[in-house]
């Protein structure tokens, strides 16, 4: 018993059951594993020998893969890079607070991040890593097509907002925080809503309630 325990632990591939494959049973696993695979075996991406030297996980993003819903922040930070997980830290706190007060659930929403490998030192990301890294957002947006991006941060609003033909409506983050905004191209959602980053109310906690206020209007969005 202890034996086959143990063995079905080696037989895994490495940390699989940290690297969120999941969903095995939904249509969209296997173009979902796709871009994780690649995202493991590519060693031409720009963060690529900073994870390996540092013996980092990239982080793909976990939850449903047909979910109506993605949150999407802009890089791992340490935890999530230790552990090859979105949002485990303190800033995944702050947002499991603001789904719990609209009644979501976690495992039902997708959450992934804009870059994928975690920036040394935990600086912004460059323009060259979000040209490298988006194309695989872009292929987990248009497997899951939800019906709704929540964006986290100014980096994935304005990632996104460009994708979504909204390049136009783009202001700082502080103009455009809870605004729902109508897609006008095929990317993927019907709407986007720029959010606030959850790190800002690990460093104010007053931020908090405007994040949970802006998040209302993605409950309305879903009804
Ligand atoms: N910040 C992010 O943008 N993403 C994470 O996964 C964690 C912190």
């Amino acid at each position: 018993m202890k034996i086959s325990f143990v063995l079905s632990l080696v037989s895994l591939e490495p940390r699989d059951t940290l690297l969120r494959v999941n969903d095995a049973t939904s249509p969209n696993f296997a173009a979902m594993k796709a871009v994780r695979d690649e995202l493991f075996a590519d060693t031409t991406l720009p963060l690529y020998a900073e994870r390996t030297a540092n013996k980092m996980f990239p982080v793909i993003g976990e939850g449903s893969h047909e979910a109506k819903i993605m949150f999407i922040g802009e890089a791992p930070g340490k935890n999530e890079a230790a552990m090859g997980r979105p949002f485990c830290g303190a800033s995944g706190r702050i947002l499991d607070a603001v789904m719990a007060h609209i009644g979501f659930d976690r495992k039902t929403a997708y959450v992934t991040n804009l870059v994928k490998d975690r920036p040394p030192g935990n600086r912004d990301p460059l323009p060259e890593e979000i040209a490298a890294y988006g194309p695989l957002l872009d292929r987990q947006v248009a497997t899951i097509h939800p019906t709704v991006i929540a964006t986290l941060g100014r980096f994935s609003m304005a990632y996104i907002m460009e994708k979504c033909g909204l390049a136009a409506e783009l202001q700082s983050i502080s103009k455009i925080h809870g605004h729902v905004f109508e897609s006008k191209t095929d990317y993927g959602p019907k709407y986007v809503v720029p959010l606030y980053h959850p790190a800002v109310a690990a460093y104010s906690p007053s931020m908090i309630e405007v994040l949970k206020k802006d998040a209302e209007a993605l409950k309305a969005l879903l009804k």
